[in-house]
């Protein structure tokens, strides 16, 4: 029952925009998405949160990072902390993002870390999970995600995970322009809602949104939104268009 919980469309802008640049998009965007019936965010490199944060006062787009670290001070050399993020007046965070997992080392010990620290900030908490290619095709997508989902949330609470949205990125669908179709994008958010079912209660899984993430854009959008499992999006390239992402936000 889609009534029970918040859709959230959020942008996730990856390295891309420099800070003139990220002013224009979200100068573009505001009006565009001002009416917006869901949730919208869009998660910026650290170094637009700043400008980000000014463009977007006083507007119902709020701020995201893309990252942060688990501990809250000390020798991390080029890390940034929840605490640091917060103190900024950022609201969101992506965690376990399938590129951090690839490119960067993260685990999902790591995952379930950052997502423990983001939310004692008081951060709420985009958590990315997803299978490769080679786990579909091997048929072992329901359980990777389901260990993805249990892992990144031990030792979360059912109050803490209010302040967790997760979202389904399949890899192979992510900047390949293959989107996963409307019903493989719903059966892993509904395997995900019973996963959060099985952990916490019925009403923790009724009340938790669940994004598709992954080649969404203005086209496909309204279909995958439209999915009774799936609750918005987690959008990359078309996030990089002020009139591309504000069609997805309508269709949501
Ligand atoms: P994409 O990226 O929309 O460009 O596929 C989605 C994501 O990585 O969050």
């Amino acid at each position: 029952n889609k009534t029970l919980r918040k859709a959230v469309i959020a942008g996730n802008w990856k390295m891309n925009k420099n800070r003139a640049e990220a002013k224009a998009l979200i100068t573009d965007l505001k009006p565009l998405v001002a009416d917006a019936s869901c949730d919208v965010v869009i998660c910026v490199p650290y170094t637009n949160l700043e400008t980000a944060l000014a463009a977007t006062e006083g507007t119902n787009i709020k701020v995201g990072a893309e990252n942060c670290h688990f501990e809250k001070s000390g020798a991390f050399t080029g890390e940034i902390s929840a605490d640091m993020l917060t103190e900024m007046g950022v609201e969101y965070v992506i965690i376990g993002h399938s590129e951090r997992r690839q490119y960067f080392g993260e685990t999902d010990v790591t995952v379930n870390k950052r997502t423990k620290a983001a939310i004692a900030a008081g951060l709420n908490v985009i958590l990315c999970v997803g299978e490769m290619l080679e786990d579909r095709e091997n048929g072992i997508t329901a359980e990777l995600v389901a260990m993805q989902t249990k892992i990144a949330l031990k030792d979360v609470s059912k109050e803490e995970l209010k302040q967790v949205i997760i979202a389904y990125e399949p890899v192979w669908a992510i900047g390949t322009g293959k989107t996963a179709t409307a019903e493989q994008a719903n059966e892993v958010c509904a395997i995900i809602r019973s996963v959060i079912a099985q952990m916490y209660d019925q009403a923790a899984a009724d009340a938790m949104t669940i994004q598709y993430g992954g080649s969404m854009n203005a086209k496909n959008a309204e279909e995958l939104v439209a999915q009774p499992d799936v609750d918005g999006g987690l959008i990359g390239g078309a996030a990089l268009k002020a009139e591309d992402f504000s069609v997805i936000v309508k269709a949501a």
